[in-house]
């Protein structure tokens, strides 16, 4: 039965690390995968053992088998001194913050974070007595003039959800380290085959395991890694709120990441020519994608990133609202429809001006979010033209 000598283990590349990783035949009758195991009660065979919690699994929300691969398996991945499971990813935001801040604190939001977690931030976190302050995505390690003396944590997202400004986050992380603050990032985008979180110098890393890792539409995950400074505290704020995953939704990831690399670099081929075709196309003003040198932040994506995933924003030019629903309406391969990172492509009319505090967002023109999926090329290129067509049509 396979099994990975330690040196082989460190040797290995991302590919064969994705098809090893988290498994032990030996452990499952030398059946490839690990089951799903469901289960509450754990039996222990002592008064000892059931008092001094110390079993490797002691109760259903603490972790089963199942759970357990997926853990390790990201761990190796994400280079994580831990990672918990939890039910969305949204919920991985909530667990991250609810580890790093309590009451008093001071905490720093990039301004170009995913919606809901602003609205975690501002209602639950705020209702709890932490001060939360939004900070322009584009600042860097110049972050450090906003830190006061109860600042706790940084909230940061590589590229900023929709409007895809790339932040430095070696710098932001050099910064807080030297005040001990504790950095997080939502790395959902790249994940940690395009950037890895924690040798770049983050403390908590968050993934949507509902997008890249999933990849197929049909589950929600979250996942938060740790890096060793942070385990303990992690595991232990894990294990306080019992925000467990379930176990076909684990299963179904742990498959999911077998095929993840292969996935995302179709979806970083594709999305890439497809920038390129929308930037030469007329209704088009810009495009915004971390691989284009226009991009905010280009530079530092050359530098960190390993690639660029299936997810970026184009502005048009003008229109009018009914034109762009004439557009998006009538598009028969893309799909209209939030989320993103499975198989299929989807199109978003997004606008981030109304919640935006700490810059403006004036874009110029409607902003619509692209996902792009496992399609032909020229498919996807043919559904546009029509849709521009149609905009082009339409007053
Ligand atoms: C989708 C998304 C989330 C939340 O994931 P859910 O599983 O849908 O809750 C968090 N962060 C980013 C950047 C996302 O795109």
């Amino acid at each position: 039965m396979s099994k990975l000598s330690p040196e082989t283990k460190k040797k290995i590349k991302s590919r064969t690390k994705l098809v090893y990783a988290g498994r032990n035949p030996a452990e499952q009758f030398g059946f490839i995968n690990t089951p799903i195991y469901r289960g509450s009660t754990v039996l222990f065979d002592t008064v000892e053992e059931l008092r001094d919690y110390k079993a490797r699994f002691n109760y259903g929300t603490r972790g089963t088998p199942t759970t357990e691969a997926l853990e390790i398996a990201w761990s190796e991945l994400a280079g994580a001194a831990t990672t918990t499971l939890v039910p969305s990813g949204l919920a991985a935001v909530a667990l991250a913050l609810m580890t790093a801040v309590k009451a008093g604190d001071h905490l720093l939001v990039t301004d170009s974070a995913y919606r809901p977690t602003r609205i975690f931030c501002d209602t639950i976190l705020k209702r709890m007595g932490v001060e939360v302050e939004y900070y322009d995505p584009l600042l860097g390690g110049e972050i450090a003039s906003l830190f006061k003396p109860n600042t706790s944590a940084i909230l940061t997202e590589a590229p900023g959800s929709q409007s895809f400004e790339m932040q430095d986050i070696p710098a932001i992380s050099a910064a807080a380290h030297a005040r001990d603050i504790c950095v997080i990032l939502d790395n959902t985008w790249a994940t940690p085959l395009f950037f890895s979180p924690h040798t770049h110098g983050v403390d908590l890393a968050i993934e949507a395991g509902t997008k890249y890792l999933s990849g197929h539409s049909d589950l929600l995950l979250g996942l938060v890694s740790a890096s060793a400074t942070w385990a303990r505290r992690l595991r232990s704020t894990f294990d306080a709120f019992a925000m467990c995953a379930g176990p076909e939704d684990v299963y179904l990831a742990l498959r999911g990441l077998r095929t993840m690399e292969l996935r995302l670099k179709e979806a970083e081929r594709q999305a890439f020519r497809l920038a390129l075709w929308l930037q030469q196309r007329p209704e088009v003003r810009e495009v915004l994608h971390p691989a284009l040198p226009t991009c905010p932040g280009h530079d530092i994506w050359k530098r960190d990133f390993a690639g660029s995933s299936g997810l970026f924003s184009v502005i048009l030019h003008p229109a009018s609202d009914a034109a762009v629903a004439a557009m998006l309406d009538g598009l028969e391969l893309f799909g209209l429809g939030y989320s993103w990172g499975g198989y299929e492509s989807l199109l978003v009319p997004f606008d981030c001006s109304d919640y935006r505090t700490a810059t403006t967002w004036n874009p110029g023109g409607p902003a619509l979010r692209f996902q792009v999926g496992l399609e032909d090329l020229d498919d996807l290129q043919a559904d546009l033209d029509a849709g521009f067509a149609r905009l082009r049509a339409t007053a």
